[in-house]
Order: C-alpha cells, then structure tokens, then sequence
C-alpha cells in the first residue's frame, strides 16, 4: 500500500520543515498546495493572477480549484508509492475529496498553541529563489542570512505579516481545525507535541509512521 501521509496543523506548526524531512527519509515527494499556488504568483501564471489576492489577505482559495490541482498533482508517476501531503486537505470538503483519491492515509496532526505560532510566523524567512524554508537561527542573522539549500536571499512571506498572520489563524480555526474531528477516529491519526525541537519533532513522527505502517502489515 502507498504511505499517503497527511499533514494537519496551523500555519508555523512546522508542517513543511517536517514534510520535507519525512520525504526525504520515506523516499517519496512532499507536495505542498501552498508552494504550488506561490511558484504559479510568481510566474504570474492564469492560476497565480487568480489565486494571488486570496492569498495576500490569508483566505483560502476556492476546494474545486484547490482539488483539482491536488488531483493533476497526484497523477504523476512520483507518487506512486506515496506522498507526504502538506497544507491540504484545508476543509472537510476537500478531505472527502481527497479520501477519494487516495487510499491508506495516515494523518499526522502538529500541535502549537496560538501565541507561538504568531512568534515564529512573524520571524519565518523563506528563500526567494527556490521556497526552503530559513533554519531560525540562520533568519536570525537578518540581512547576512543566505538560504543553506541554495545561497539564495532570504525574504518574508508576505503572508506572515502579523495582521495577515493573525487572519490566518482565525480562518484556521473555522475552517481547518474541524479536520480533527473529521479524522480523530481513524486508527491512522496521530497529534504530535509540535513545541518541542525539529529534531524532537521529527523522530516523534518517525515512530509515529513506522508504527502505523508496522501495523497495517499485520
Ligand atoms: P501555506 O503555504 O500552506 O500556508 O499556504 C499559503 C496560502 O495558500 C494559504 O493561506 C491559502 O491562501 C492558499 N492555500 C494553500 N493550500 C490551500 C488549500 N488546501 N486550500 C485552500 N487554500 C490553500
């Protein structure tokens, strides 16, 4: 069966820093809907024109649409033995939808209250040439900092502007967070403690998946 891994949580839970990490060690491509609809604003595509207001006051772009391009995405032949999916499904509409799509989902849901979210949002770089997300320490450094994946220049979402953060928080909350519920039942859910350190983070999802996919064997 494919690892169709899911995962859940607010903005700055730390869900991309940790999709990537989980591809990477399951070998398999961690799509992020947020960088899609990024890369197609900044190539000022149809899509990106469409999508770029939405995005810029922190609403969510439309479920058909949304679920469309998480469909295309799907089909290409990188994910046959599954993807680490990252800030969709975002409603429970396209949970359904993706529940159509994709069998054997396990759901990882990263935990952080509210007050430290709007912390690390507020510090967050990312590189402007090839989207990786900045080590904090490294953002730290302000103007000398240069993306380690790359060497590219750091720069701020223009998203993770407090006021718009904040927004996004809100719409998290009605819009998202009823996800939990959504999944809570299923065997293949877990919450992980997202307050600790990546590396804490990392392993706690590490276990996490070798157990579901230990059990789902037997
Ligand atoms: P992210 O990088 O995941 O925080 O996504 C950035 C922005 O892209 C969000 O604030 C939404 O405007 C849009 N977006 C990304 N994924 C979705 C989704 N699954 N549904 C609706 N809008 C999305």
């Amino acid at each position: 069966m494919a690892l169709n891994i899911v995962m859940l949580g607010p903005p700055g839970a730390g869900k991309g820093t940790q999709a990537a990490r989980l591809a990477q060690r399951y070998g398999i491509p961690a799509v992020s809907t947020g960088d899609m609809l990024r890369d197609a604003v900044q190539a000022g595509t149809e899509l990106g024109r469409r999508v770029k207001a939405v995005m810029e006051r922190g609403d969510l772009v439309g479920d058909d649409l949304i679920v469309d391009i998480v469909r295309e995405r799907l089909r290409r032949a990188d994910t046959a033995e599954g993807v680490v999916l990252d800030g969709f499904p975002r409603t429970t509409a396209q949970a359904a939808a993706l529940d159509a799509m994709a069998d054997g989902l396990i759901v990882l849901d990263i935990a952080v209250p509210d007050d430290e979210l709007v912390r690390r949002l507020s510090s967050r770089r990312i590189c402007r040439d090839c989207g990786a997300i900045a080590d904090p320490a490294v953002a730290a450094r302000g103007d000398a900092a240069a993306c380690a994946r790359c060497g590219g220049t750091l720069v701020q979402r223009s998203d993770d502007h407090e006021d718009v953060v904040r927004e996004r928080l809100k719409v998290y909350q009605q819009r998202t967070r009823p996800l939990l519920d959504y999944y809570r039942q299923r065997p293949s859910f877990q919450s992980i403690d997202g307050l600790q350190s990546t590396d804490a983070v990392a392993e706690a999802i590490a276990r996490e998946v070798d157990r579901m996919v230990t059990a789902r064997r037997q």
